[in-house]
């Protein structure tokens, strides 16, 4: 059961202000794309919606924004019921493990946490019995230190050559997450890799050539990944504000 009734709208007082930082983002992308010779047209905004309650959601989806990431699949699985009746698409960002695969294809668009091929197997061969396809990306770990998730970079080749032959997971391209708590200067190296590493798996016929979107920035640097190519950017607390994990 949801604390909240999903049908009761919510406080103008608390939507204002989702509204005004949307609006603010979106220009923000667009004076950023067309620094970098490009448009708002060719970056999209994805908001990264965990811990938001779906009523929160909903006022961005009917504003316009009709990408969300959910990190966990609880969270996806809860709010997909919740936001059933508005056109969205939902992605996953955040680590897949292989016994919630299932839940994950129910409700998600797109994958953007592929970083072994173990796990693509299972979701390819899920999509085999529900005879459907799924969106992904292959997840890279570009920050060069440890971190849980994402392929190293130089495994990212033989990963991408294997997924050639999932023909129901559809590649969109690369995703990268920068290291929480870093300067944007700090972290622009690893956009500036993940850039590098789609153009040269691009260059040598080993990823298709739509397979050319960069998932990577997010509040504190998004900016900056769109200087670096990103085509989507991921942002949660410019829009909804600090996040409550109590
Ligand atoms: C939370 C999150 C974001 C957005 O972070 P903000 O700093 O809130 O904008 C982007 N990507 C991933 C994978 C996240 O988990």
């Amino acid at each position: 059961m949801s604390s909240s009734d999903p049908s009761e709208p919510l406080n103008p007082d608390a939507a204002a202000p989702i509204r005004d930082h949307l609006d603010e983002v979106a220009a923000r992308t667009s004076a950023a794309a067309e620094a970098s010779g490009r448009t708002i047209a060719d970056v999209k905004v994805l908001l990264a919606t965990k811990t938001q309650p779906a009523e929160k959601i909903r006022v961005a989806i009917e504003h316009g924004f009709t990408l969300i990431g959910e990190n966990k699949v609880q969270e996806l699985v809860g709010k997909a019921e919740e936001l059933d009746d508005l056109t969205h698409e939902a992605h996953l960002i955040g680590p897949l493990q292989k016994n919630k695969v299932n839940h994950t294809l129910r409700h998600a668009h797109c994958i953007q946490s592929i970083d072994n091929l173990e796990l693509a197997r299972k979701i390819n061969n899920r999509l085999g019995v529900l005879d459907e396809t799924v969106d992904c990306f292959v997840q890279v770990n570009t920050s060069r230190e440890d971190s849980k998730s994402g392929i190293a970079p130089e495994d990212a080749e033989a990963l991408i050559v294997e997924l050639r032959d999932l023909t129901r997971m559809r590649l969109r391209g690369l995703m990268t997450i920068g290291l929480p708590g870093r300067t944007a200067e700090e972290i622009r190296p690893s956009y500036t890799d993940l850039r590098e590493l789609s153009q040269k798996l691009i260059g040598s016929g080993i990823m298709p050539a739509e397979a050319n979107e960069l998932s990577m920035g997010m509040s504190s640097d998004f900016e900056l990944a769109i200087a670096e190519g990103a085509t989507m950017v991921r942002v949660g607390s410019s829009v909804f504000g600090a996040r409550d994990y109590s």
